[in-house]
């Protein structure tokens, strides 16, 4: 059984190499600006912050970080630059996102909804409140799967710690340093 899991380990280790397999339809982060902490979100292919950058000209440095971050993930209208602003805003909007980029440590991902594309079936990941569902089968068996640990390894530095949980597998020694 264990070493089932282990295979399971070594499967979620090369998906994380592999981001394009997963499709992020919809997540909601909080981002600690410089100042203020918002609240950035994508849903249907359409990305939003609540600061004040966006509200004018529907781009801020906030989105544009989560689309860099994300890339690989994204649909192509996600990944779409916002309207054509002012250049000296935009060049500025672009220097703080590179930053940030660098900083994702501002970035805390409150939840998400991805489908993802395994080497079988196609799965569905939710990430709540800190917690993951996968619909795949092991994901019942273990509270955790492939694909879960996979994007725990591609969003680790943006995770709340109880969404770095490695699940209910059981601890000894093999698993643990399959694991690390
Ligand atoms: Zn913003
Ligand atoms: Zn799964």
């Amino acid at each position: 059984m264990h070493s089932d899991l282990i295979g399971k380990i070594e499967k979620a280790r090369r998906y994380a190499q592999e981001p394009e397999r997963i499709a992020l339809d919809e997540i909601t982060v909080r981002f600690h600006g410089g100042n203020n902490e918002h609240m950035v979100r994508l849903e249907g292919g359409h990305w939003k912050c609540d600061c004040e950058v966006f509200h004018l000209r529907h781009v801020c440095a906030h989105v544009m970080t989560m689309q860099k971050v994300l890339e690989p993930m994204l649909s192509p209208e996600a990944r779409e630059p916002g309207p054509v602003i002012i250049h000296s805003e935009l060049i500025s909007m672009i220097d703080k996102s590179r930053r940030y980029a660098h900083e994702l440590e501002r970035i805390e991902i409150d939840s998400l909804h991805a489908r993802f594309r395994g080497s079988n079936n196609d799965h569905t990941l939710t990430l709540v409140e800190s917690r993951w569902v996968c619909d795949c089968t092991t994901f019942r068996t273990w509270n955790t799967c492939a694909h879960v640990m996979a994007l725990q390894r591609i969003l680790a530095p943006m995770l709340p710690a109880a969404a770095r949980e490695p699940g209910s597998i059981p601890t000894d020694e093999r698993l643990v340093s399959a694991l690390n």
